[in-house]
């Protein structure tokens, strides 16, 4: 039987619930457990694919083809497990379930209710989704008080009904604000939302805070006081420059040993060593003065957490090869001699996975200056696309090349409409999650991957226009990853380049601290060599 652990949130969302869920999960998998993770949305969409990354950041997409909170990001990078759809519980997902049972008379003539059919349907995903695992954790998404919230933070209730005390527990997360004007930490806030969480039949075991200041003895005795809770389950959890040092800053304060005793788990060992080297490497390259400067092309800059996976594959690439990483947005509505000053200036160009029309011909004009200078590029899923709409235009000469997604009466549309994705639905329509590709050997892509299948998460509806193949190779770039079931184009590359690589796939959604993705690894390396050769040249 596994046990379950939940994570509520209060006083305001964007907490660090998420990391710090992952962070509980990778301490207790360095216990040696298994660990699994889920994640409760209590929003009324079925899944995160239909959302606006401006408002709701990246959409995380599994092995399996869900596109999901990008919360799962973590769970797989921080814990290293693989989820899955169900990973993802969406109020959305929960009422569809309800309804079609409804509608299929399932439930034999009854009042069809949030309690107890939506609890029980949620009640038995939990259930689902812990065989086979010593730890489930369950994140409940948003803040204690939203009425949405609310048929999961009873589903949570109930698991404790006939259930031992120590197979269930319930950690807390708030915040406790900071008053400069009064030089003051403010626990008012907490206490209000542990007050909601005990109306809802919560009693938390451990709270976590998150502050911007230390909590000094008489604070965290105030907290856990009206908690109900030891001072010592009063766990602090302070702004950090990596998010990766939260586990052991947990540890320090005794959290896993916390939750065991709760749990009654004995572990007969821990390791960390891996994961505290990565930190270190990763503290070290912080403060150095050396580092690349990359340029990532795309749009939705405003919101950081919209490329939440690539930047954290970047970063583990840069650990790799032990040198800072400074991104930098382009905005690629600027003018087209910004654009080239900028690229002309950076060691390396990302082009991510995108949709829609905005900035496209910025982002061709970009690619066009890094082939031409030799500028080590990586094109991602709408970044590939657009490398062979600037090769077909500046290369084949094939004037006003495009997409169809940006232009459905370009006389050349190298890029196009995947056959069976004509007259779709938004949600859930796309060519998605793992597709297998063959590598073709002596190719940069067989240097980097060394395999000859791999497997990669996909998220698109247009794909390169097989008609073009033979004049594309012919010119220089090749196709060295192909779907053969298919027959899809999955990775290009021009050869004569020291490092130009455009994949329809999204491999920033495999890299793992511990396990940085290959391709990412060799662009910051090639980045490195792009540095240096202008090092030398400058001197000379
Ligand atoms: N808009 C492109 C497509 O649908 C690319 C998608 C992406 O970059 N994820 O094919």
């Amino acid at each position: 039987m596994s046990k379950f652990i939940f994570i509520t949130g209060g006083v305001v969302s964007s907490l660090g619930k998420g990391i710090t869920s992952a962070s509980i999960g990778r301490l207790l998998k360095s216990h040696g457990f298994l660990v699994n993770m889920v994640k409760c949305d209590p929003y009324l969409n079925v899944d995160a694919g239909t959302m606006s990354p401006f408002q709701h950041g990246e959409v995380f997409v599994t092995e399996d083809g869900a596109e999901t909170d990008l919360d799962l990001g973590h769970y797989e990078r921080f814990v290293e497990i693989k989820t899955k759809a169900d990973n993802n519980i969406t109020a959305g997902k929960i009422y569809s379930i309800v309804i079609e049972k409804e509608r299929k008379g399932e439930y034999l003539g009854q009042t069809v209710q949030v309690i107890p059919h939506l609890t029980d349907e949620i009640k038995s995903k939990f259930l689902k989704l812990a065989k086979g695992y010593d730890i489930t954790i369950i994140e409940i998404g948003g803040t204690v008080g939203d009425i949405e919230s609310l048929p999961f933070l009873e589903a949570a209730r109930q698991m404790k009904l006939n259930r031992n005390s120590s197979d269930v527990i319930y950690i807390h997360v708030t915040l406790v604000p900071y008053l400069s004007s009064s030089d003051e930490l403010k626990t008012k806030p907490t206490q209000h939302s542990v007050t909601k969480l005990r109306e809802i039949g919560i009693d938390p075991d451990i709270i976590v805070t998150r502050s911007e200041k230390p909590l000094n003895s008489e604070i965290k005795k105030k907290i856990a006081l009206f908690s109900s809770v030891p001072p010592q389950a009063i766990i602090e959890a302070p702004n950090v420059s990596t998010i990766y040092e939260i586990p052991s800053l947990f540890k320090k304060q005794a959290l896993d040993e916390q939750i065991l005793m709760l749990l009654r788990l004995r572990s007969n060992k821990y390791d960390s060593s891996e994961w505290d080297k990565f930190v270190s490497r990763l503290n070290l390259i912080m403060n150095s003065k050396n580092s690349l400067k990359i340029i990532m092309a795309g749009k939705y800059t405003k919101l950081r957490d919209s490329y939440k996976s690539l930047n954290e594959a970047i970063l583990h690439a840069s650990v790799a090869n032990g040198i800072r990483v400074d991104i930098e947005y382009l905005d690629t509505e600027e003018s087209k001699a910004k654009i080239e000053q900028k690229v002309k200036s950076c060691d390396g160009l990302i082009i991510p996975g995108g949709f829609g029309e905005r900035g496209i011909e910025g982002k061709i004009h970009a690619i066009k200056i890094a082939r031409e200078n030799r500028i080590p590029f990586f094109g991602i899923c709408l970044g590939m696309q657009c490398c062979v709409i600037e090769f077909a235009r500046n290369v084949l000469g094939l004037k006003n090349a495009n997409s169809t997604e940006f232009d459905p009466k370009t006389p050349y549309p190298v890029i196009t409409l995947i056959k069976n994705q004509k007259n779709v639905y938004k949600g859930a329509s796309m060519r998605l999650g793992n597709y297998p590709c063959s590598i073709k050997k002596n190719t940069l892509a067989w240097k980097i991957y060394s395999k000859s299948i791999i497997y990669e998460r996909h998220r698109h509806r247009y794909e390169f226009n097989n008609r073009y193949i033979y004049s594309f190779e012919k010119r220089g770039m090749k196709i060295s990853g192909l779907n053969k079931k298919d027959n899809l184009v999955e990775i290009v590359e021009i050869t004569d380049h020291p490092f130009f690589i455009g994949v329809q796939f999204h491999p920033e959604f495999n890299s793992k601290p511990l396990n940085p993705h290959p391709i990412f690894v060799e662009f910051i390396k090639a980045a490195l060599k792009d540095k240096e050769l202008d090092y030398e040249k400058s001197k000379n």
